[in-house]
C-alpha cells in the first residue's frame, strides 16, 4: 500500500470523544519504549508520532487519516512504572474502553520488544485481549538491535508462552523501524484486511 495522505484528526480521552465515523481502524500498542511511535513513523514514512525521551508520554487516543481510508489510532503505552498509580489505571480504562467497545476496530497491533525475553505484563495483555475477543497481531520491534540467535530465541520463548492459552496464535510480525524491516509486510496485512472488508 502506498500512503498517499496522512491527517491529523484528533486526540481523544475518552471512547466517546472519538470520532464519529465508519472509517476501519487499526490501533497501535504496546509497553512504553516498545518502538510504537518509531513503527508508526515508519509506516507513514513521516514524523508523526513522537518518539520520546519521556516514555509514557501519551496518554490519549491519537487519530491519523490514512489516504482518507483508514484510520490509525496510536495508543498510550501500557505499564511504564514512572506514571502514578491512578494515571495507569485511567490509561487502562480508557484503552480497555476503546478495544473492547470500538466497532471500527479493525485490529490491534500489539508491539513486543523483540531484544528481551516473554514479559509477564505483555503476554497478560495479549491473554486479556484474546479473551475479550479483541481482534489482535503482534509486531515484534527492533530485531536489528540484537543477534539473530537472540531474535529468534526471543521469538520461540514468546511462541511457546503465548501457546499454552492460544491454540491458534494471532498473525506475528518481525519489524524493524530503523532499518525498514517488515514494514512493507504490515502495511500489506492492513491493505488485505480492507480489501477484503
Ligand atoms: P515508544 O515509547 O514506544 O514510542 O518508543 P520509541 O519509538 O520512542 O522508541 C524507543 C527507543 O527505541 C528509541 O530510542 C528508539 O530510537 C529505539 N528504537 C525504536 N525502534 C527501533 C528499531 O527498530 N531499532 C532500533 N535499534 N532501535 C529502535
Amino acid at each position: 500500500m502506498n500512503i498517499k495522505t496522512v491527517k491529523y484528526i484528533k486526540s481523544c480521552v475518552s471512547l466517546k470523544d472519538c470520532p464519529n465515523t465508519n472509517f476501519p481502524e487499526f490501533a497501535f500498542i504496546g509497553r512504553s519504549n516498545v518502538g510504537k511511535s518509531s513503527l508508526i513513523n515508519a509506516l507513514v514514512d513521516q514524523k508523526i508520532a513522537h518518539t520520546s525521551s519521556t516514555p509514557g508520554k501519551t496518554q490519549t487516543l491519537n487519530f491519523y487519516l490514512i489516504n482518507e481510508k483508514w484510520y490509525l489510532v496510536d495508543l498510550p503505552g501500557y505499564g511504564y512504572a514512572k506514571t502514578s498509580q491512578n494515571t495507569r489505571k485511567q490509561l487502562i480504562k480508557i484503552i480497555n474502553e476503546y478495544l473492547i467497545n470500538r466497532k471500527q476496530l479493525y485490529i490491534a497491533f500489539i508491539l513486543i520488544d523483540s531484544t528481551i525475553p516473554p514479559q509477564k505484563i505483555d503476554l497478560d495483555f495479549i491473554n486479556n485481549c484474546g479473551q475479550k475477543q479483541i481482534p489482535l497481531a503482534i509486531v515484534m520491534t527492533k530485531i536489528d538491535k540484537e543477534r539473530k540467535l537472540i531474535i529468534e530465541k526471543n521469538k520461540n520463548a514468546f511462541i511457546d508462552e503465548l501457546s499454552k492459552s492460544w491454540e491458534i496464535l494471532p498473525p506475528i510480525f518481525m519489524t524493524s523501524s530503523t532499518k525498514k524491516i517488515g514494514i512493507e509486510e504490515l502495511l500489506k496485512y492492513i491493505n488485505n484486511i480492507l480489501q477484503t472488508s
